[in-house]
């Protein structure tokens, strides 16, 4: 079903004041079998992992394999795809940056985050989302001052409907609710890692410290990309095309090293 801009934000406010049980069976009467879950597998993901297992056994679930997980989230992975039953369909790198990455690969993350998360987290869901009209996300307000300012219904320039059921929910909320279903937690939770992603970027956090400070820990940088505008924008960040050029050099330093 096609909404208008201005429908959807009627029903995203709407929905302000609805469960994320309700908003998920919403989404999944209006999208299914056209819609699909976006899920790190991490602590947090699991309540919305365990509505979605509830309401719709069939919905398909996208996990970015990025290579650098902890082994502990991809243990973690599977031990939820077998317990809730989930239709898990795994992405990796498109493989036209695969030799890129390579070659520039291995520490990306230090000299350019952004690019590294656009290539390995970005590009990979863009591309999978085109074959879906609806993406059901685990965001919270409560997470970043990006978030924040989310709505639980947007519509993505390419037409793309993106649904946050657990937008005003708190950190509280979810561990409610992992108590109430004694629903499993992340193995690297109880070591103090409230928020993982992958593992050259994420540290445990100290006492007093927020949810997420362990991401992205000492860099400018507090989201992946992948709720960001970097998401709603075809095509490569700034400084891709630059490094790009600099892998396609035969002059390479790093090229002769080969040799
Ligand atoms: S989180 Fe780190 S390693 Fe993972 S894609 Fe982003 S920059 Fe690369």
């Amino acid at each position: 079903m096609a909404f208008t801009a201005e429908e959807l934000a009627a029903l995203s406010l709407e929905f302000e004041t609805k469960t994320p049980q309700e908003i998920i069976q919403w989404a999944i009467e209006t999208y299914s079998p056209n819609l699909a879950v976006s899920s790190s597998f991490q602590t947090q993901s699991v309540p919305l992992l365990h509505m979605v297992s509830r309401i719709d056994p069939e919905i398909l679930i996208f996990f970015l394999d990025t290579g650098y997980h902890f082994w502990e989230t991809l243990m973690f992975r599977e031990q939820l795809q077998r317990e809730l039953n989930l239709r898990v369909q795994n992405l990796y790198v498109d493989g036209m940056w695969s030799n890129f990455l390579r070659r520039f690969g291995k520490e990306l993350y230090k000299s350019d985050p952004d690019l590294c998360c656009y290539l390995r987290k970005v590009q990979p869901m863009q591309k999978a989302m085109k074959s879906v009209s609806a993406w059901i996300s685990g965001i919270r307000r409560d997470q970043t001052e990006n978030r924040a300012h989310a709505s639980i219904l947007e519509l993505e320039p390419n037409g793309l409907v993106k649904i946050n059921p657990l937008l005003n929910w708190s950190r509280q909320d979810v561990q409610s609710y992992m108590k109430e279903y004694n629903l499993p937690s992340h193995p690297l939770f109880d070591r103090g890692y409230r928020s993982i992603g992958c593992k050259p970027c994420t540290r445990a956090i100290l006492a007093g410290e927020s949810e997420r400070a362990g991401r992205w820990a000492g860099k400018d940088k507090t989201e992946c990309g992948l709720h960001t505008d970097m998401f709603k924008k075809e095509g490569p960040p700034p400084g891709l095309m630059t490094n790009f050029m600099l892998f396609k050099s035969p002059t390479l330093p790093e090229e002769k090293k080969d040799e």
